[in-house]
């Protein structure tokens, strides 16, 4: 496999045939994101490099089943999936291979791979979002949900509302708070809220935005991108909702607001390892960040990397400080919190 540097030279040198050449320049590429501006930066990547991106869209679920199926046969190069929860549960099925690129470990902060082994680091993220707190002021001071800790206060009872604590977003959050408050408090925190629900959890997280501004529930769980979607929205019943609303970045006088990942990995088995690796790092580049950022409204990972979004800054969004929690402390509590989620009764 030739590096996207030596190309020209092998063209030049004229050594191999055109359909040598053209099975080198493929990449196979397992998609669980699918947004329009996605599309522009895979052109760019096939353009710069002549590199092909044949892609597959599923939803995580279905390209880990894929994966799985397929075993050593599959043809996939890069896969793409959303949280770290899925991500570490992927790599843990030992669907991912590690990788090692100078160019990735000075671009993406640490705490946003996997957990580096000898061979290097399995995934990747490349976009984050935040979990936010959302609230009705009319029933909720800001001083009371200043902390996911304090979603457990019984202050709340009655009023707090999310989806399902099985869900790889809260999975990934509830196992970074546990992480910190250790296993005892953080077993009590579940239970806490459990005890504070207005409702027991359903639907997504933008459920729980709208169930905020009727009333039904006075506190609640949102990735920050769910809520730039209503505020960006064309309909004027989903800004009204907005309207109702505030929301809170917690923990910022502490440990910071928990992010998670859209990311990356090379499969287990790809036939296309460099190129795989070179998108990876393109993945990091400015131009792409902007692209797999702002496509659904999330921050960039790589540092230094700043993405100007109007819906973000408009919640806050532009100046908060982050959790740096690895995120590969996640993979390693993910069945412990889902065993006491079932102690707690947290449906
Ligand atoms: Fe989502």
């Amino acid at each position: 496999m030739r590096t996207l540097l030596s190309l020209p030279i092998v063209l030049a040198t004229a050594t191999l045939s055109v359909s040598a050449l053209a099975q080198d320049k493929v990449l196979n590429i397992y998609s669980a994101r699918h947004y329009q501006t996605d599309e522009a930066m895979y052109e760019t990547f096939t353009k710069t490099t002549g590199i092909k991106i044949n892609r597959v869209d599923a939803d995580d679920a279905g390209i880990v089943a894929r994966l799985k199926a397929e075993g050593s046969a599959s043809p996939a190069d890069v896969v793409l999936l959303v949280d770290a929860a899925r991500m570490a549960a992927a790599d843990a099925q030992g669907l991912f291979q590690p990788i090692k690129s100078a160019k990735l470990d000075a671009a993406i902060p640490a705490h946003l791979r996997a957990d580096p082994t000898k061979d290097g680091v399995t995934w990747t993220g490349f976009s984050t979002r935040a979990r936010v707190i959302v609230y009705d002021p009319m029933r909720v001071k800001a001083a009371d949900v200043a902390t996911y800790e304090q979603l457990a206060d019984p202050k709340l009872k009655g009023m707090f509302c999310t989806r399902s604590g099985s869900h790889p977003y809260n999975l990934s959050l509830f196992s970074t708070v546990i992480e910190r408050l250790g296993d005892a408090k953080g077993e009590s925190w579940l239970k806490g809220m459990v005890a504070n629900m207005a409702r027991a959890p359903k639907g997504g997280d933008t459920d729980q935005i709208k169930a905020v501004a009727s009333g039904e529930c006075g506190v609640a769980l949102s990735n920050t991108y769910y809520i730039a979607r209503l505020i960006k929205s064309a309909a004027p019943e989903d800004r009204a909702v907005m309207e109702k609303v505030r929301v809170v970045f917690p923990n910022q006088g502490t440990t910071g607001t928990h992010v998670n990942i859209a990311g990356a990995a090379v499969a287990k088995y790809a036939k296309n390892r460099d190129n795989a690796v070179a998108f990876m790092e393109y993945l990091a580049s400015p131009f792409a960040q902007d692209y797999f950022a702002n496509g659904n409204h999330e921050f960039a990972a790589a540092k230094g990397v700043k993405i100007d979004n109007p819906a973000l800054r408009a919640m806050g969004g532009d100046r908060f400080k982050a959790e740096e929690i690895p995120l590969g402390v996640v993979a390693k509590n993910l069945v412990k919190v889902q065993q006491m989620l079932d102690r707690a009764g947290f449906k």
